[in-house]
């Protein structure tokens, strides 16, 4: 009977040695802050709220009766709210009707589109350190993961690693820009190689742009879809959680070709079907926010980026300093520490602050490289990152 079960969950990744569900890192480090009471600078979510015009929305909606089920691709105002982003940003055009699909945030986009588009034995590529659910997924999809490591300092991946790994096997090229947990952006010339590598091995492209605005010092995201060649062979990927502050709405969606994104809802509609109906036209509300939104929301992040970066380094921590994303991946090699999975479990008896070890983000063969780096996330308060850097000051060296 066991035996059964384990199989059922396939085997070590999702299950620990005990039996029982592992948790994931995220789970894990905020878990540990809660019990130890530690500021959590680990699982990225924002400790304050999003725009009132958005949470208003929501309200409303609830109000007035928008509670039962939405229609399978999702409420038709948030369709067109992500036709008309995609249109105003980035000059994407798509049919809200055909070609957007509303999900339970990004992470039921990537894992209906893997289930959907991977079968057993079909090669994935990512980048590596990658998002945990993305090795997770192909694993219950029964594909095979080839990862390219992202090289410091620069946190780029080697064009000829990425050369070597897609194959006329690769199915798949996931795609994560700007990067979580590195906050790294792709140069042109690696966005232009994804993109020429794909068409040569006739793989579809899946790019996930959940931080597609929180992008500092004046760069800007440019999605692969708006490459040559691109768009007919890409699913894109992107969610309201960080955007507006809203992680626990999980309100996510997609844009596709047609015939793509019917192979994706196929699947989709058998795992939630659908979700979230009153925050669907919030999340629309949010989309047709100003410029200045937009801007506020990575000038503030930016501010933040800054003064957890100048912290960590007055710590004793080597930096790299993202130019994305919400999270600053920092060395812990200056601080005497040979492992970061470790130190992340003692860290807030140390210092009071919770934090992620970046091997929760490679496979086990691959951690060596990435062994004493440590994921900070700083989307939070000012005067709680402020309360995170005097206790991190106080770490021995
Ligand atoms: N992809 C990446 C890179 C993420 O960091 C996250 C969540 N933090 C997700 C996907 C999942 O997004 P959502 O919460 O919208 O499911
Ligand atoms: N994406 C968030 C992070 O990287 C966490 C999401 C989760 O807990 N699964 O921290």
């Amino acid at each position: 009977m066991e035996g059964s079960w384990r199989r059922a969950a396939h085997g070590a990744l999702l299950l620990g040695p005990d039996g029982s569900a592992a948790p994931t890192i995220f789970a894990e480090m905020s878990g540990l802050a809660v019990r130890t009471g530690a500021i959590n600078l680990g699982q990225g979510f924002p400790d304050y709220d999003g725009p009132d015009e958005v949470l208003e929305a929501a309200r409303a909606a609830i109000s007035s009766g928008l509670n039962q089920y939405p229609p399978a691709t999702g409420h038709p105002v948030l369709r067109e709210a992500v036709a008309e982003h995609q249109q105003r940003f980035y000059g994407l055009a798509y049919d809200p009707d055909r070609e957007v699909l509303v999900t339970a945030g990004a992470s039921e986009a990537l894992a209906a589109t893997i289930l959907a588009l991977v079968d057993e034995g079909d090669e994935v590529v990512t980048l590596e350190p990658f998002y945990d659910l993305y090795g997770a997924v192909i694993e219950l999809a029964r594909g095979v993961h080839r990862t390219v490591p992202l090289r410091r300092p620069d946190l780029q991946p080697d064009a000829d690693a990425l050369r070597a790994a897609v194959t006329d096997r690769t199915r798949l090229i996931i795609v994560n820009d700007p990067h979580n947990p590195t906050g790294s952006m792709l140069s042109p010339e690696l966005r232009r190689l994804l993109v020429e590598l794909a068409v040569r091995h006739d793989a579809i492209l899946v790019t996930d742009e959940v931080y597609e605005h929180l992008v500092y010092d004046g760069a800007r995201h440019v999605p692969l879809a708006t490459l040559p060649g691109a768009r007919e062979r890409t699913v894109s990927i992107s969610s309201g959680g960080k955007t507006f502050s809203t992680t626990g709405w999980k309100i996510g969606w997609l844009t596709a070709p047609e015939p793509l994104l019917q192979a994706v809802l196929a699947v989709k509609q058998f795992l939630t079907f659908v979700n979230g109906g009153p925050f669907q036209p919030a999340i629309a509300a949010g989309l047709r926010l100003p410029d200045a939104y937009f801007t506020g929301i990575a000038d503030d992040l930016q501010r933040k980026r800054d003064l957890l970066a100048a912290g960590l380094t007055a710590a004793g921590f080597a930096v790299t300093v993202p130019r994305a994303a919400y999270f600053i991946v920092a060395d812990a090699a200056p601080l005497g520490v040979t492992d970061a999975a470790d130190f992340c479990r003692r860290l807030p008896e140390l210092a009071g602050v919770a934090a992620v070890p970046i091997s929760a983000f490679c496979h086990a063969e691959h951690v060596d490289e990435y062994r004493t780096l440590v994921r900070f996330a700083f989307c939070k308060r000012l005067d709680v990152l402020e309360r995170a850097v005097a206790q991190l000051a106080a770490l021995p060296r």
